[in-house]
Formats: structure tokens, sequence, C-alpha cells
């Protein structure tokens, strides 16, 4: 799904990299590009301008945080645009009244049948004793899906074949549904293959003499901005209180899923994902602009170094860093601070371009703790000042941490190994000018 869509954005902030603050001049190729995509995508043109302009604006003049890369900050900022584009929380239908009656309404191929089934199934398996009603008046066969679906999912079916006025077989069929203990009422009224003036004045009749506790438009996702001039059509005349979005498993290029309900200002609700009665899911805006970028970890990573990542921290050290004063302290404050922000393997994902070749490394977290141990036997003059650590100390080290001498040797070598590199690092930087150009 959307996977056009998640391979341009991605392309599109990796334009973005480098930089240690978003600005506008480096920002504007990559905002260009997400509008691209967007409207690529099917999204509505005046969407993809008004969320890209608000992108732009929470981008400006973000101080990166050390622990992430523009790029990935980018990926949370688009993202948390595409989560309040589609409405930020997710909404619930409301089932309420003795029986409750929710009245489904869309075009012909939408997949409102289809949908009713899986509805009907779903307030089953919440415990609700549930009925449907073929309000198809135009076309039988729609009358025997219905029926069809309702033997599967095990919800009676109420029709009245002979019937042709969809208001009266409504009202029965809720009459019906009081006396048979019936609690949730559905209605699957008649579609056709476009808008038309019948059909919506047959449909706003029964929502006016049944009043129901929740009306639903259908539609299919794949239509794109089709999908969205529907909806606006029905919601003119209907005033319907959510959106179902169909066929979100076929190639549909997401559009309508981002730009519905900014048109509309209604919340979508459901999204189907297929021709089976369990293929329904609940709609929920974060977790699609999730699959739209396809970047969870980028995304929750981010979020967690935004909430732990102690700013004035990673500049005390990169100061030390630059003074050549790095030392057994600092070291063990950033093993702190990798803890904090969970696994190390998850740490050396957010190093720029490690994500990906991170992929199938299996590293053992355990691996730092007898590091830890030894920096913990230290005092605190030994940790401030490597070069006192003789070989009688090292042995009291080794014995304090439970490990051998050679881990403790291993360990300053490695350490002497990694100051010998800012050094070099701090000697590079001296002559382009500031260690943020490095990147
Ligand atoms: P209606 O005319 O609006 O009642 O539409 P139907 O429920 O009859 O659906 C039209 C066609 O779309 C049928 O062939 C359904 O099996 C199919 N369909 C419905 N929902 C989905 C879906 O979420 N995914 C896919 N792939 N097909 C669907």
């Amino acid at each position: 799904m959307f996977d056009n869509l998640s391979n341009k954005l991605d392309r599109a902030i990796k334009t973005l990299k480098g930089q240690g603050s978003i600005s506008e001049i480096n920002v504007a190729a990559t905002i260009k590009e997400i509008r691209r995509a967007l409207v690529d995508a099917d999204v509505n043109y005046k969407v993809a301008k008004e969320v890209t302009d608000k992108i732009k604006d929470a981008a400006m003049g973000r101080d990166v945080l050390t622990a992430v890369s523009p790029g990935q900050l980018m990926v949370k900022i688009v993202y948390d645009e595409l989560t309040e584009l589609m409405g930020g929380e997710k909404k619930d239908i409301v089932i309420k009244g003795d029986p409750a009656v929710i009245l489904l309404s869309g075009l012909q191929g939408s997949g409102k049948t289809t949908f009713a089934g899986k509805l009907a199934s779903y307030v089953k398996r919440q415990g609700r004793n549930t009925l449907l009603v073929a309000c198809d008046v135009y076309r039988p066969a729609a009358i025997d899906q219905l029926k069809v679906l309702g033997e599967q999912i095990g919800v009676e079916v109420y029709s009245e074949v002979e019937n042709k006025n969809p208001v009266e077989i409504s009202r029965n069929a809720i009459d019906y549904a009081r006396k048979n203990g019936k609690k949730v009422v559905i209605i699957d009224t008649a579609g056709r293959l476009a808008v038309d003036e019948q059909m919506m004045r047959e449909i706003e009749a029964v929502k006016s003499a049944i009043n129901p506790s929740e009306t639903l438009f259908v539609v299919d996702s794949m239509t794109g901005q089709d999908a969205v001039n529907t909806a606006k059509t029905f919601n003119d005349r209907l005033n319907f209180d959510g959106v179902v979005l169909t066929k979100l498993d076929g190639d549909s290029r997401g559009g309508a899923a981002l730009s519905i309900r900014a048109v509309v200002e209604k919340p979508i609700k459901f999204i189907s994902t297929g021709e089976k009665m369990d293929a329904l899911d609940l709609f929920y805006p974060d977790r699609m602009a999730q699959r739209i970028l396809g970047m969870g970890d980028v995304i929750s990573l981010v979020e967690r170094a935004q909430q732990q990542f102690d700013e004035d921290e990673a500049k005390r050290i990169e100061k030390k860093i630059r003074k050549n004063q790095f030392d057994f302290n600092d070291f063990l404050g950033q093993l702190e601070q990798i803890k904090k922000m969970g696994n190390i393997k998850d740490l050396m994902g957010m190093i720029p371009g490690m994500s990906k070749a991170m992929k199938d490394v299996e590293i053992d977290d355990d691996a730092f703790k007898p590091v830890e141990a030894i920096i913990r036997s230290m005092t605190k003059q030994e940790r401030a000042n490597p070069d006192l650590l003789n070989a009688s100390r090292k042995r009291r080290l080794a014995k304090g941490s439970g490990t051998e001498l050679q881990q403790v040797n291993d360990l300053m070598k490695q350490f002497d190994q990694m100051r010998q590199m800012m050094r070099k690092m701090n000697k590079l930087s001296q002559t382009k000018g500031g260690l943020a150009q490095m990147q």
C-alpha cells in the first residue's frame, strides 16, 4: 500500500542532510519534492500545498538534536503533519439508541454491501445482537449478496422483496429489531454508478425518517480525487458522521486517505483492505501516517530522543571533545544516555546512513555491561585522568568489576584509540572551520 508515495517521500527527505539546523535555503528543495510526491499520489493540490506549508513552518529554524540527523527530524515533522491532516485522533462510531441505527451511503461498487457485512461482524463480536437491512430496492442481486454475507457471519438479514419504498423498509426493520431484541441495525442503502438526484433524495428521506446515531459514507480509495469530490457531494446533502475508505489493499495511491478529511472535514473511521469479512480496520491517523512514510522506527526514535536526550549534556561533551578532554566520566555518561534511549542497536540506527546497514546485524546489549562495570570500579580521579591507571590499579579494576585483566587492558586500548581519533577529528575540523561541517 502506498509504496510509490513512501518511496518518493523517502527520497524527498533524503535531499535534506548535513545541516546543523533547518533553514529556508536547505529545506526549499525538500518541501518542493514532498509536495510533488503528494500531488502525484492524487492528493488534492490545495491540500498538498497547505500541508507542505505547514511542514515548512514547523521545520524552519528547528535546531537539529545531536542524536538525530536533519533528515530524521524531517521525517518526524512530516509524520506529525500527515497525522494531523488525517484528523489527528482516532474517531469511533457512535452506537446509541434502542436499537442503535447505522446508515450506510455511497456509490454502487464502492464496497458498501461488503462493508455492511464487515461492520455487522465487528459489532456482533462486541457482543451486540445485530440486524442487517437490505434497502437496495433496485437491485435484487444486492439483497441476495447481503443474505449470503449474513449467513457467512451469522447475522440475520431483513428484507422486503416486494416493497420499493426504502423509508418504509427501514422503519419496518427497526420495528422488527425492537420486537426481536436486536440492539444494532445496519442499513445498506441503494447506490448508483454516479451521483444522481433521486438517489440523494431517497437517502436523505431515509436518514430523516430513522434518525441514525451514525451515518457513514463508503468510498473506493482507488478513485483518488473523485473519491474526495463524491464525499463532498454526499456530505453537502447528508451531513454524514464519518467516512469508510475501501480497497486500500489495491494499488490505491493514498490521495483519498490524505485529502478527504481536509476537504470534507469529517473523519475517516474505518478502512477496508480486502474482500474477506475480517479485512476491516479502525482508522488510526498516526498509524496510517507511519504506513505512508514507511519509517516507523525513525519516528519513534526521534520521539524518544526528543523526550530523553539531554541537549546541554551533549553540548558539554562536544566541548570536551573539542578540547581533547573526553574522559571516562563522560564515557560513562554517554553509556547512561544510550541505556535511557533504548538498546544499542536502536542508537546505532539513529546515525545517518546506519539504519539500513544495521538492519540484519545482531548487537548484544550485554556486551557493554563489563565495560560499565570496569568504569564504575574506577575512582573519580581515575575516570577524569585515565593516565593514572598503572598495572596495579588495573588489577584492582579487574577484581572490582569481576572481569579479566585482559578486558581492562582492551578497554584502555579502545579508549585510547577513541581519544586519538577525536584528536584527529579536532585537527581536521580546525582546518575546515568547525566540527558541525564535518558531518
Ligand atoms: P457496493 O455496490 O457498494 O455494495 O459494493 P460491493 O460491496 O458489492 O463491492 C464491490 C466489489 O468490490 C466487490 O467485488 C467486492 O468484493 C469488492 N470489495 C469490497 N471491498 C473491498 C476491499 O476492501 N478490497 C478489495 N480488494 N475489494 C473489495
